[in-house]
């Protein structure tokens, strides 16, 4: 019985971040609780009353080490947000009310609880007042904390647990991603998702091994189980036997050989074999991986996310605090530029910081510049801001989502109002910053010739590009199939740009996840691109790619590529060349 406990057993899903780790497993169980109605015999009244002191004593006990963690990783003024969680579970009008209908309906306290907190948050919410309404947020936070716990559920932030562990829930949002601990967290896997996602693209930027996808996992897995998870390939094995451990260090072992002599061609240009430049450059989410990027060989940031800096936080950062990260990034960047893309908010990235509409199709709704020019306010604080950050680097500002040149418009004139804003303060900023813009929406590649008279620059979003023009969900696992880079519409519409774009004299990068992917660098490169921005973590391979790759024959491949009418058939096309010029890093 015992051992067949142990047998191994293997659960397939989608690779997303590679690497290989071995660790106990945390199920993260979903959000939403059922809380279904218990009646409780008036003699259980006590013990049910005392459970509700428990939970709160945990909760408290719980919101505490987090506000302790994230003041040592990150500095008091962000764990100070957890304040209002904390004064929630000491609130004792709502404390007494949950006392009051325990004792009145004779429920159980979790029903009891639920009920009073969602009164609260119901009138809450209809305050014309912003510092109330933010209220609502906390109360549910704390809520659904106080009943994970009086169901003697595991806490859903990981940051509790000081052992290195695998995480395992239904979804994890990007800014759940955002917070995980990178010394603890040693791989996720969830059950939805995909590979463009943003948490997948934020655990290849913490470079934390994950596998997203596979369908009723958490229910057959029990926190403390040893899995193995496999990055590379997207597998999850259970009880891996002493036969799989050992293969698998044998893997790991190889991968770090190939890592260790990337890291040899770390100072050299990218330059292709018939001496091509090809401008590479690292994707910044956050912060902290602005090492990763100094150490990684890239030529600069060609995207910096800056939203990142919005989530998991009550208040928006204020202009102040972001010119510190913008300064910073300008300054570690050096003697190389920082591309800094204006808050692309909204799609899967939601905060309690901004006040977003709740939209039935958010990734086709209020999304990054359209949600800025209809909050100006937040939209200057933030450019003026990286304005000011111009005058200590290269800096040049991006935006995303453009749909045509009318957008591109209204935006340079709210950077003009944030210029002479700062001009009336007194304070130096950089007049002539570049600007240069994402095409990641299909209108703006058809009207690209427009755009290019006005932008600087364009970047094309592959990862936006491909779900808007295919019609598919970048997030969505069960469509997954039809997300396709190589799909003829997507050559051709990258072919567009770079055209467009050498018309007009101005330069094309990619950074989409589809920069970082080195079986299609052939492709990239033989379609005219003329900078790569990919995760720091690739940037290696990246340049591997591009120092193997002769463009002329790339030019031939893509000659080819757009006579293909099959997505899979230009894919393989690719893949023999990249396999044929850098094979130890194609596989
Ligand atoms: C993209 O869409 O390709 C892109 C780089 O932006 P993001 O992934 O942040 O949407
Ligand atoms: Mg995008």
């Amino acid at each position: 019985m015992e051992l067949s406990h142990r047998s191994e057993r293997r659960f397939s899903g989608i690779p997303v971040a590679p690497g290989i780790a071995r660790a106990a497993v945390m199920v993260q169980w979903e959000e939403d609780e059922e809380i279904a109605l218990r009646i409780i015999a008036s003699d259980d009244l006590p013990e049910e009353i005392a459970r509700f002191e428990s939970a709160l004593i945990a909760t408290r006990a719980e919101l505490l080490e987090i506000q302790q963690r994230i003041a040592s990783a990150i500095g008091s003024n962000d764990a100070s947000i957890f304040d209002a969680h904390l004064l929630v579970v000491e609130d004792r009008t709502l404390i007494d009310e949950v006392l009051r209908r325990i004792e009145e309906d004779r429920c159980n306290v979790e029903y009891a609880f639920h009920q009073v907190a969602e009164k609260y948050c119901r009138s809450l919410s209809q305050i014309d007042d912003p510092y109330l309404r933010e209220r609502v947020v906390d109360i549910e936070d704390v809520t659904r904390r106080i009943i994970r716990n009086l169901l003697g559920k595991a806490p859903r932030n990981p940051a509790a647990h000081d052992q290195p562990h695998i995480v395992v829930a239904h979804n994890l949002t990007p800014s759940d991603t955002a917070q995980l601990n990178r010394t603890l967290v040693m791989g996720f896997a969830t059950e939805v998702g995909s590979k463009t996602s943003h948490t997948a693209i934020m655990a290849r930027a913490l470079e934390i091994p994950a596998v997203v996808g596979i369908h009723g996992l958490c229910q057959d897995l029990t926190s403390g189980d040893d899995i193995l998870i496999d990055g590379y390939t997207g597998t999850i094995i259970l009880n891996p036997s002493p036969e799989t451990a050992a293969e698998y260090a044998r893997i790991a072992s190889q991968k770090s050989q190939i890592v260790e002599r990337l890291g040899l061609i770390r100072e050299t240009a990218s330059t292709t074999v018939d001496g091509c430049h090809i401008v590479l450059s690292a994707n910044v989410d956050l912060s902290d991986e602005l090492d990763d990027m100094a150490e990684s060989g890239a030529e600069g940031i060609g995207l910096y996310r800056t939203e990142y800096l919005y989530l998991n936080r009550i208040a928006p950062p204020d202009e102040e605090e972001q010119f510190e990260h913008y300064r910073r990034a300008a300054e570690r960047a050096r003697p190389h530029g920082v591309i800094i893309r204006t808050l692309d908010i909204g799609g899967d990235k939601s905060t309690q910081s901004l006040h977003l509409p709740e939209e039935q199709n958010p990734f086709l709704g209020c999304r990054a510049v359209r949600f800025c020019l209809q909050n100006p306010e937040i939209f200057r604080a933030q450019l003026r801001a990286i304005l000011r950050a111009a005058t200590f680097g290269d800096v040049r500002i991006m935006y995303p989502m453009i749909s045509g040149l009318d957008e591109l418009r209204q935006a340079n004139a709210v950077l003009e109002q944030s210029k002479a804003e700062l001009a009336a303060r007194g304070v130096p900023f950089h007049p002539y910053i570049e600007v240069g813009i994402m095409v990641e929406t299909p209108s703006a590649v058809l009207v690209a010739d427009h755009l290019a008279r006005e932008a600087s620059f364009f970047s094309i979003g592959t990862n936006d590009l491909i779900q808007y023009s295919i019609a598919v969900d970048r997030g969505n696992e069960n469509i997954a199939h039809l997300y396709s880079p190589t799909h003829p519409a997507i050559l051709r519409m990258i072919g567009m740009v770079v055209d467009a774009a050498r018309a007009r004299g101005i330069w094309t990068g990619v950074c989409g996840e589809m920069a970082g992917d080195v079986l299609l660098t052939p492709l990239l490169l033989g379609l005219g691109v003329d900078e790569l921005s990919a995760t720091s973590a690739v940037v290696p391979r990246v340049k591997k790619a591009v120092q193997s790759l002769d463009v002329s024959r790339c030019r031939e491949l893509v000659r080819q590529a757009l006579e293909m009418d099959d997505a899979a058939a230009i894919a393989e096309l690719s893949t023999r060349m990249a396999r044929e010029c850098y094979a130890e890093i194609a596989d």
